[in-house]
């Protein structure tokens, strides 16, 4: 018996991102014994982006009373609030200001941050999960060093190009949205003072045809939040249909880059682009900002939604379930849940298999509503061109706005 009152299962975890880290160390507190398989040899490193925080993101640091990475790199609080949402027109002119409550971090420092509250001798680096095979007791976690361990229970938190749900639910299809994400941080201090005021305390949008550009500031070097040693953080939607998209994700050597095309590899001509198109459509303080990028990167949209979570003692959480087109802002945080969900439901220490089936049922209600309406809005910005500044149906949320 664990400390919480129930039997303690063996635990595997495919995948030790946000998704697989947050279930890791719930599933750990609970008295399970879990360990965290992540195929990447050193530990991760970020897209050098900011994500937004939504309450079930940093759930783990408010509930233990400490704000997100309290005590990490002499930080007080490495996620920043800004409590305002401005849409501006071409011209620089603010259209639609709205007071918000809304917090960002960068990806590094909350996955940093996480890591550091697991056992490090519950996180295995190099391990590579390339099979699972139903086993009378549970299930068997095969690795691609030829390794195979036995569990109770396999989380699959290994990403949208999932290894495991490529086994478990392989007619699950990954379909590419029409569109990219050019994303890139700046340095504060690398902007003309007038420009770098409009993002002090401001998420800033601008609504273009068929596109829209939104930045707001993360953390800077040393996770530092003080106005003006912060980051600038730019995500700029832009369609690109099938045949143009292929050649977009070939990098600059050659290569293809099926989902994400990291900074320093696209081609020059694609990224003369970019800016030219900042000189001609852009408000001026995102054109200062996206022309002071040096390496600007690229996110490929997908919708990939699994039907069933579940199968036999394989769970799928994350972005290996449902991968969420950006606009609500809750992909890590539908990550987070998923496994704080896992907590509760395992929490009750009844039949394994039963509280599995109770999770499942309530998570892809969730992820199904999340989904629906983030595709919608990816929809009426980037085809249908009905986006409007202002529309607080935009307001970033998991369960609703603002949480
Ligand atoms: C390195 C990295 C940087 C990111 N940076 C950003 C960012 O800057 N901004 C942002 O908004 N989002 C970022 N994301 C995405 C964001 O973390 C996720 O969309 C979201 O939090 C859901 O997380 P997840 O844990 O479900 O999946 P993911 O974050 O995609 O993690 C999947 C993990 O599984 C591992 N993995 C995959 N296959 C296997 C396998 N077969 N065996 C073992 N391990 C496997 C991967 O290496 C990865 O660590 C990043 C993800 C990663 C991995």
């Amino acid at each position: 018996m664990t400390s919480s009152g129930i039997n303690p299962l063996q635990i595997a975890i495919a995948g030790g991102s946000i998704g697989g880290l947050t279930a890791g160390i719930l599933l750990h507190e609970l008295g399970h014994d879990v360990h965290i398989y992540e195929r990447s040899t050193n530990a991760l490193e970020g897209r050098g982006a900011g994500i937004v925080v939504l309450p079930m993101t940093e759930r783990y640091f408010t509930e233990r009373g400490s704000a997100l990475g309290e005590g990490q790199a002499g930080a007080a609080d490495v996620a920043l609030t800004l409590t305002n949402w401005s849409y501006v027109d071409e011209s620089g002119a603010i259209v639609d200001e709205a007071a918000t409550y809304n917090r960002f971090t960068s990806w590094n420092t909350l996955y940093r941050a996480l890591l550091e509250v697991l056992p490090g001798d519950r996180y295995h680096l190099s391990h590579y999960v390339t099979g699972c095979v139903p086993t009378a007791e549970g299930v068997a976690v095969q690795f691609e060093h030829g390794e195979s361990r036995d569990c109770d229970l396999l989380v699959a938190a290994d990403g949208i190009a999932s290894t495991v749900r490529s086994i478990v639910s392989p007619h699950t299809t990954t379909d590419y949205a029409g569109y990219v994400a050019w994303r890139g941080t700046v340095l504060e201090s690398d902007l003309e003072p007038d420009t770098a005021a409009v993002f002090e305390d401001a998420m800033v949008y601008q609504v273009l045809n068929h596109a829209h550009i939104l930045a707001y500031a993360i953390p800077g070097p040393g996770d530092s939040i003080i106005p003006g040693e912060r980051a600038l953080n730019f995500v700029w939607y832009r369609n690109a249909p099938g045949p143009e998209f292929e050649e977009l994700m070939v990098d600059r050597n050659g290569v293809h880059r099926p989902a994400t095309m990291p900074p320093g590899l696209a081609q020059d001509r694609f990224v003369a682009e970019l800016r030219q198109d900042a000189e001609r459509l852009l408000a001026p303080q995102l054109r200062e900002l996206v022309l002071a990028c040096e390496e600007p990167f690229i996110q490929a949209i997908f919708d990939m939604a699994a039907d069933q979570f579940v199968h036999g003692r394989v769970a799928l959480i994350g972005d290996a379930a449902t991968a969420l087109r950006p606009h609500v802002a809750a992909g890590t945080a539908k990550a987070c849940a998923d496994g704080w969900a896992l907590r509760d439901h395992l929490g009750m220490g009844g039949d394994l298999d039963a509280s599995l089936a109770e999770w499942e049922r309530q998570q892809l209600e969730l992820a199904q509503t999340v989904a629906g309406k983030s595709r919608r809005m990816g929809e009426r910005a980037q085809f249908e061109s009905t986006m409007v500044p202002g529309d607080p149906e935009w307001r970033f949320g998991l369960f609703g706005p603002g949480n």
